[in-house]
């Protein structure tokens, strides 16, 4: 629908990502969110096929796509009844190391990854005492001769045991009057560390409400050769905020995509299932409901296009956008889940149906990575011009 425009042939895109999603039916996803495993032979499956290397240029093997084309990806993901969360990450944690990372880093890692040989999977920021308060995070970075030391704790790192690389978040100057300044980011080859410093990264499992591969990580005095420094030391919140606009538009993809399979999934049911003589789908108290969460998700859609061509051509109203895509698409997808919930009834409480699990995963959307009232306060301050309240 809305990608006829694009220039990139994005319905082949679409279709490529299907096929592989069509390998890993809804059987798959329930059994590995009933044992809480991740979903390894999938992620595979797209590292194989070459999707997981949409934003990396092709000068260093990957497809060389916009975040755009990453968007369809995700979404096709998500509307195939599967999680992106397993592997959205390798995408948007890319822009940090292919924007900002030195040429040296990126020859060394990029190909790799674009291979599929190495994993980038983690962007370790979250702490428990700061929260969406990024600035007051106090993992710190001290600089020791030619090397960093990292200590602190971060309650939140997803696939963090899943992953070769990671991008650690941690001060290496005092909070002072520019709260943002004094952030940096590290890539952390995990393989070396495991090999070498095997007790200066403690990673613990925290079991959510789905089937989310996340960790809480303690860093004990983790020692990083200078170079692991990505971008300009101290400038690192800076270098984030990129990141954030690729990781709310892809997310954004992703609770369209949901919104779209609970629409899909509840018109099925809703056509098929009798009750007092006539389909459940004639009644206008299950139609209705099914209506307005389709046009909610097709207006977010479009947003997210929108999102996603202003960042494509670095446009400096992207912000604005990219968080307005997000927050509309996981309202959206939210609405869809419980217009998709009452059109099953009581089967919609049956893991069979896995309207129960992607009921669950779609939560989410309005939590992490950024809570919607966190979206409101920045719409409020940076499109509305109104003092900032965070
Ligand atoms: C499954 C999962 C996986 C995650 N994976 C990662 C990861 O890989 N890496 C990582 O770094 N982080 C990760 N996170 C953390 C995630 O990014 C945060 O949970 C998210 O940013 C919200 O922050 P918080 O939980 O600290 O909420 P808090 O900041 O503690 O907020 C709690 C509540 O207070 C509200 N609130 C706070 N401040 C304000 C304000 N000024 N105005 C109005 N309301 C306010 C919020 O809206 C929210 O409702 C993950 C989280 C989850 C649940």
């Amino acid at each position: 629908m809305s990608e006829n425009d694009s220039p990139l042939d994005a319905t082949a895109l679409r279709e490529r990502t299907r096929a592989v999603c069509a390998r890993f039916p809804d059987e798959y996803w329930t059994r590995l969110d009933e044992e809480r495993t991740y979903p390894a032979a999938f992620v595979d499956a797209l590292t194989a096929d070459g999707l997981l290397a949409a934003l990396i240029p092709a000068e260093y093997g990957g497809l060389g796509l916009g975040v755009r084309e990453a968007s369809v990806i995700m979404e096709e993901i998500n509307r195939s009844g599967g999680h992106s969360a397993a592997c959205h990450a390798q995408l948007y944690i890319m822009g940090a190391l292919v924007r900002h990372g030195s040429e040296t880093q990126k020859r060394r890692y990029l190909p790799d990854i674009a291979a599929g040989r190495l994993r980038l999977q983690s962007l370790s920021l979250t702490e428990a005492a700061a929260g969406s308060d990024t600035t007051r995070i106090e993992t710190v970075a001290e600089r020791d001769g030619d090397e960093w030391v990292v200590t602190g704790e971060k309650s939140w790192t997803s696939r963090m045991a899943e992953t070769d690389l990671a991008i650690v978040v941690a001060r290496t100057s005092p909070r002072g009057e520019a709260r943002t300044r004094g952030l940096s980011l590290f890539l952390v080859d995990l393989r070396e560390v495991r090999e070498r410093q095997p007790d200066a990264i403690v990673v613990t499992p925290v079991r959510t409400m789905f089937n989310y591969a996340t960790y809480s990580v303690r860093y004990r005095g983790l020692r990083l050769p200078a170079d692991a420094v990505v971008g300009t030391v101290g400038e690192g919140f800076r270098h984030l905020v990129d990141g954030w606009n690729a990781e709310r538009i892809l997310l954004a993809a992703e609770a369209i995509g949901d919104g779209y399979w609970f629409i899909e999934r509840a018109v099925e049911y809703a056509r098929s299932t009798e009750r007092f003589g006539r389909p459940i789908g004639a009644n206008q108290g299950v139609q209705f409901p099914l209506a307005e969460a389709w046009m909610r998700i097709r207006a977010a859609d479009l947003v997210r296009y929108s999102a996603a061509d202003r960042f494509d051509r670095d446009d400096a109203g992207v912000g604005v956008e990219a968080n307005t895509a997000l927050y509309l698409a996981s309202e959206a997808s939210w609405a869809a889940a419980n217009a998709a919930l009452d059109t099953h009834g009581g089967f919609g409480f049956v893991d069979r149906y896995s309207i129960e699990r992607k009921f669950r995963e779609t939560r989410l959307y309005q939590v992490a990575p950024v809570s919607t009232n966190l979206i409101r306060a920045h719409i409020a301050q940076h499109e509305l011009g109104l003092p900032r309240s965070y």
